[in-house]
């Protein structure tokens, strides 16, 4: 996947002149002279950094699925490996829906296949699609597995997810390194317990 920068986004699109409007609004509200140096940029970056930020939202949603099936089904091969594949350490950075304030963190992947396998850079982008949105860890852990189980039709799947929340840590709700973790399975890693446990020690495994 080639890096992005939300910096390049156009400044002159109409959605990013009122996202920005807004902005600057705020800023006001909040006691800010918008026009100082600093500032005068500030309510566009912030409309195209939010912009990108919610990106994943308008790439499909598990509802209607257009952008994750065009993501996947162009990597999806016939192969008769039926082991594991897991996929850790994907980070992965979102905005809790609650206070719009960033969570981020890392994904864990695994899957079974059932003749079918994706092309593993297309497994960090899946993530990026419903990062980038407004999120709580919950859903974005279950909607990466039903996608996957969805898409690729496995034996199984599971994510697991470690993050920390900046609402949390800013307020001191929990010690500041604390870590929230998510799992979701399906298939084989909930009927059959050797299979979860595997998956748990490798995910959690420090290379
Ligand atoms: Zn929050």
């Amino acid at each position: 996947m080639g890096s992005f920068d939300f910096e390049d986004l156009p400044d002159d699109s109409p959605k990013i002149v009122k996202l920005a409007y807004h902005v600057e609004a705020i800023l006001k509200l909040l006691g800010e002279d918008t026009n100082r140096e600093g500032l005068l940029k500030t309510p566009t970056r912030v409309a195209k950094a939010i912009e990108f930020l919610t990106s994943g939202s308008r790439n499909g949603n598990e509802e209607s699925g257009n952008g994750i099936e065009k993501l996947l089904s162009s990597a999806v091969f016939t192969h008769e490996y039926d082991e594991m594949v897991l996929v850790k350490d994907i980070e992965f950075y979102s905005l809790c829906e609650h206070h719009l304030l960033p969570m981020y963190g890392k994904v864990h992947i695994a899957y079974i296949p059932n003749g079918k396998v994706v092309g593993l850079s297309k497994i960090p982008r899946l993530v990026d699609v419903f990062a980038r949105r407004l999120q709580v860890q919950e859903r974005l852990t279950t909607e990466i597995r039903n996608a996957l189980q969805t898409y690729l039709d496995p034996k199984g799947a599971a994510v697991m997810i470690q993050a920390h929340h900046m609402c949390m840590m800013v307020r001191g709700v929990q010690k500041q390194q604390s870590t929230t973790m998510t799992v979701a399975l399906s298939g084989d890693f909930l009927t059959d317990l050797k299979t979860r446990e595997e998956f748990m020690l490798m995910a959690l495994h420090k290379a």
